[in-house]
Order: structure tokens, then sequence, then C-alpha cells
């Protein structure tokens, strides 16, 4: 007998690498740009002597500026310390049945580490061979279904009216819908939030708001959803939003030109480079993200991966089934991406 055996011991998620120095960073999606010349003012301004005192609990003056934002009331509206712990929040409070919840056999790989740390029982529903969610598949006995939206790594968006089908045919499950990247062209379910008790759309400021450092998640739905929610929360740690979290995420909100602004040039590089990368032999399912999945005709994935990170150019790979021979290219600035295209070029010529 030793203490080792009473230790919860799970298998934990991985998250992208984040090396130091000069390299190119096109591996865990996060935003080229910086946040808003506003929320350097705003934490330069910062009031230190504030931060005497505990936060306030459902995220204060962010919580106002959120609704204020999107036109909600502040009671359907949840923050968390980015969307991980939104979702990690949302598996202990909706997810406590029998039945196995849902989710895409390829999709945000942190779903079953929740399920496995939370003990719930899951099966997933193989995408089609396009990488598409098959809508019908969704129909089965369940505890719950979760679906990102586009998914990831895919890039793939369903359509407002399929996802709709799904949460109206389920309304004894509660349906997450993970709108990590919804802001980079794809349709959010958000004005389905009234008609439908039984579904939650999470947000986050890591990739679209610029703000993957400062850690804010978002989710969305009726009232007695997001108070499950915070009955949890309360359960665990109150004060999760700090008062810097607040100053910054509320400084970033009230530029919404920049916000438009820098989605817009991510948007326009993207579809520039989908183009270079046909060009070069690359197919992948259209993205409507900040970053393409593709795959190329002659060479594998691995070997493009690891030629690239010894060039100091970061893309993610993964050593998993069906998903073996793609790369997950996040989209950068104008110029990472002229220069990871001219790495493609050099490599491929010399390979083949
Ligand atoms: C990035 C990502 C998240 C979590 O991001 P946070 O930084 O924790 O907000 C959640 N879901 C998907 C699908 C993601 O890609």
């Amino acid at each position: 007998m030793s203490w080792e055996d009473n230790v919860h011991k799970v298998i934990p998620y991985v998250p992208g690498e984040q090396p130091k120095g000069n390299i190119i960073k096109l591996n865990t999606n996060e935003n080229p740009y910086p946040p808003s010349p506003k929320v350097k003012a705003a934490l330069e301004s910062f009031d230190t002597d504030e931060l005497r005192l505990y936060p306030d609990v459902n995220g204060g003056e962010l919580l106002d500026k959120l609704s204020e934002v999107y036109g909600i009331d502040k009671d359907k509206i949840f923050i968390g310390v980015g969307s991980d712990d939104v979702l990690s929040v949302a598996f202990q409070t909706f997810f406590a049945g029998k039945a196995p919840i849902l989710f895409p056999d390829v999709t945000y790989s942190f779903y079953d580490v929740w399920a496995e740390l939370y003990n719930i029982p899951y099966r997933t529903i193989p995408l089609n061979e396009d990488f598409r969610i098959v809508k019908e598949d969704y129909l089965c006995a369940n505890g719950g279904i979760v679906i990102p939206n586009p998914n990831a790594p895919t890039g793939v968006e369903k359509s407002i009216e399929d996802l709709e089908y799904i949460i109206s045919s389920n309304p004894d499950s509660v349906v997450i819908i993970d709108e990590a990247y919804v802001d980079f062209g794809a349709r959010s379910v958000l004005p389905l939030i009234d008609r439908y008790d039984n579904l939650l759309v999470v947000q986050t400021f890591s990739k679209s708001f610029c703000m993957a450092g400062v850690r804010i998640g978002m989710a969305f739905g009726n009232r007695r959803l997001i108070k499950y929610m915070n009955d949890v929360k309360f359960s665990i740690n109150s004060y999760t939003i700090n008062r810097l979290t607040v100053a910054a995420g509320v400084a970033m909100l009230e530029d919404e030109d920049y916000l438009k602004e820098v989605r817009s040039k991510v948007v326009a590089t993207r579809e520039r480079v989908k183009g270079q990368l046909k060009e070069l032999g690359f197919s992948f399912p259209d993205s409507r993200t900040n970053f393409i999945f593709a795959s190329h005709e002659k060479i594998s994935a691995k070997d493009i991966f690891e030629a690239a990170k010894k060039k100091g150019i970061y893309v993610r790979w993964w050593d998993k089934l069906r998903i073996y021979d793609y790369l997950r290219i996040t989209i950068g600035t104008d110029e990472q991406m002229d220069t990871f295209i001219a790495f493609l070029r050099e490599f491929i010529n010399g390979y083949i």
C-alpha cells in the first residue's frame, strides 16, 4: 500500500508547444496581432491599490460590458478563465447522467480528457470522409452533446440549420456549441439561446480577441443553465476573474473597430494562403477559422512538420488515426505566412 494507490491518475490534455525565441509560431491558433492599444492604456492606468480586494465573483464590469456589446442579459452569461475553464465547468454541471455524451471523433482533444476526469461516459461519432458532421448521427440516446463550430482541427463550419436540427432533436440533453473560432467568418448560434433552453454557446477571447494570455472565456445560455453552472463554480473557486483580467477585457471590448480590422486581416491572409497551398499540392477542407488543416499529395505531414520545426516554424501535427496526414497551420501575419510558404516551396522542390 502506498499513497499512490489513492492518486486520481489521469492522462492530461497535451497543449501545443510554447517555444521561446525567434520562431514563427503557427501551432496554437493564437492571433498574430496584439490586443488594441486601449488594452495597453487600461493596464498602464490600472490602480494597483485595487488588487488588495477580491474581485467581483461574476466578472463585474467585464460582465456588464459583455452584456452591453452582445445585447444579452447578464444572468444569461457565464465568464470563466478561458473557454477551457468554461467547458470544464459545463461538463461537470450538465453531464451527470448515465447515457454517454456525444462528440465528433475528430475534434478538440480536451473533450475526452474532461470526460475521463469527471467519469462521464462518452461516445465519439465519426465525421464523414470529408470531415463533416452528419447531423442524423446525433439522434441516438445520449446524456449531452458537444460540437465545436467551426470544428477544430478541421476548420469546417456546420450550418446553423443543421445545428438547430441537432439542438431541437435533443430537448432532454444540454447541447454545447463551442464557438472558439466563430468570429473568423462563420455564423453563430447565439440568436437561438432564447428559443432552446438546452443550448449553451461557448466563446473565447483567445483567438479572435487577440488575448490568449489573459484567459477569458464565456458561455451564453438561458438563466437556468447559467445558474447551474454558477452553483458548480461557486463550489470550486468563486473568484476566478481577477481585476487585471476585467480591465483588459473591458478595454478590448471597447475597441470594436480594431477587432473588426484584425479579424478581416486574418481572413484575407487565410484566403490568400489557401490559394498558395493548393498550388503547392495541398488539399484541405474549406476553413472558416484562423487555421487550415492541410494534407500534401506526396509528402507526409510528419516530414513537413519536422522539417519546418528545424527552420524555426512551428505548426501542429498529431500522431493520431485519421488525421496523421494532416498539418494544422495557424494563420499568422502576411510576412510569417510568406516565410512559411517560401519554406514549403523549397522543401517540396528538394523532396520530389
Ligand atoms: C482554443 C480552443 C478552446 C479553448 O481556448 P481557451 O484559450 O481556453 O479559451 C476551446 N475550444 C476549442 C475548440 C479551441 O480550439
